[in-house]
């Protein structure tokens, strides 16, 4: 049996009272503007077409029927952007890719109001419902293209094209895995670990290595010897830290193994490493410090400034150096915190609210 959905049913109805020939019309139109970014004209289905025809005809209309706000990445911060532009009655859609580094979360133990700690997959089904509480539109998929027209900005996707007045980023970034087999079951049961602010406190007195090079690495071990006196930093390739950080790292008691690693592996609940030299040791838990692919180019294509490790740069308001533009939670340069993103999230939504035609009750 043939299923349409309401919305593609309204867009049908609608484009038949308006007549063939209008429709026939924009649709050219469209093909004649787009030709080189579309693959085809059926990437402007029946609503699309009714929403661009009412936007060229009767613009009042479309600032009440056109997006205020498309939101790019369901994690906890989009989430959260999309749950208060919502509750200013503003029309809003994220698009989500599906892999949130919440989901990764096996109970986080830091994100206020769950005073035993919430999994990170509940975590997210509960903003999801929240969000859909408010009538926020949730879809599945990726967002290839970014591009602006005018004062508004085109978000395409592998199927279908969203447009909106504002656009909020919330991509997130990538972790570079460390060389584990069964990694996710090691992160599920807290053998490895990526945030020592998120969980050092969970590894308490515990045998922690940090696998990693440089300052970064450097600083992760440091900061976890509030928690431990057991703390050894490893190397995949030998580099070693700055001169200052390796005092700072002795007098800190940390071990610092002068082999690297050849290999690593867990089992019955412990972390265990090789080193070139023949040695093995055993850890309870492990924390990578390899780095991270952050996801922004969407945002730095339209010339949105960012730091050396790809980081965007915000104002105040969370509003990247192109107007219009925000960016939240992890793709920020900012602290890689649940709270933080979904303070980032209240701030940029409420900004965009004010920025935004008044929407006045009728
Ligand atoms: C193992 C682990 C444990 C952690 N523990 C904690 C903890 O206890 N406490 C804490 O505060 N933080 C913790 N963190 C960090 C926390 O998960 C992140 O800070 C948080 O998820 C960032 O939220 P975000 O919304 O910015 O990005 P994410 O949650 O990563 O979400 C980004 C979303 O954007 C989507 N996306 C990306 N590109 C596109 C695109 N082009 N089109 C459409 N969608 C796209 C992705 O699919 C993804 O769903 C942990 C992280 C890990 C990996």
């Amino acid at each position: 049996m043939l299923t349409i959905s309401p919305s593609t049913a309204i867009g049908i109805a609608s484009l038949k009272l308006i007549g063939t020939g209008q429709i026939k019309r924009v649709r050219a139109s469209l093909r004649a503007e787009n030709a080189q970014q579309l693959d085809s004209q059926d990437t402007y289905g029946p609503l699309m077409c009714l929403r661009l025809f009412l936007r060229r005809n009767y613009s009042s209309f479309w600032v009440r029927l056109g997006m205020d706000c498309i939101i790019i990445g369901g994690g906890p911060a989009g989430l959260t952007a999309a749950i208060y532009l919502a509750r200013f009655n503003r029309r809003v859609t994220v698009i989500d890719g599906g892999d949130s580094r919440a989901r990764l979360i096996p109970t986080t133990h830091n994100y206020p109001g769950f005073a035993n700690g919430v999994r990170g997959q509940r975590l997210l089904e509960l903003l999801r419902e929240q969000g859909r509480n408010y009538g926020v539109g949730l879809i599945e998929g990726r967002i290839e293209r970014l591009k602006q027209d005018g004062e508004r900005f085109v978000a395409e996707g592998a199927d279908r094209v969203f447009e909106a007045a504002k656009v909020v980023l919330a991509t997130g970034l990538i972790d570079r895995k460390p060389p584990i087999p069964r990694l996710p079951d090691a992160i599920a049961q807290g053998l490895v670990r990526y945030c020592p602010v998120c969980d050092g406190f969970e590894a308490s007195d515990q045998r922690i290595a940090v696998l990693g090079h440089g300052n970064d690495a450097s600083g992760k071990a440091l900061f976890l010897r509030t928690y431990s006196r057991s703390v050894t930093l490893l190397t995949l390739d030998g580099s070693k830290p700055e001169q200052k950080s390796c005092a700072e790292l002795e007098n800190a008691g940390i071990a610092r193994p002068l082999a690297i690693v050849a290999a690593i592996d867990h089992a019955h609940g412990k972390v265990n490493v090789t080193l070139t030299d023949g040695e093995r040791l055993t850890f309870d838990t492990l924390y990578p410090v390899l780095g991270c692919d952050v996801r922004s180019t969407l945002a730095t294509s339209l010339g949105a400034e960012h730091n050396e490790e790809d980081c965007l740069m915000v104002d105040k308001h969370q509003q990247t150096s192109v107007v219009g533009l925000y960016a939240i939670g992890d793709v920020v340069s900012d602290l890689h915190q649940i709270a933080v993103g979904t303070g980032h999230a209240a701030v940029a939504a409420t900004h965009i609210h004010t920025e935004l035609p008044r929407n006045l009750k009728f």
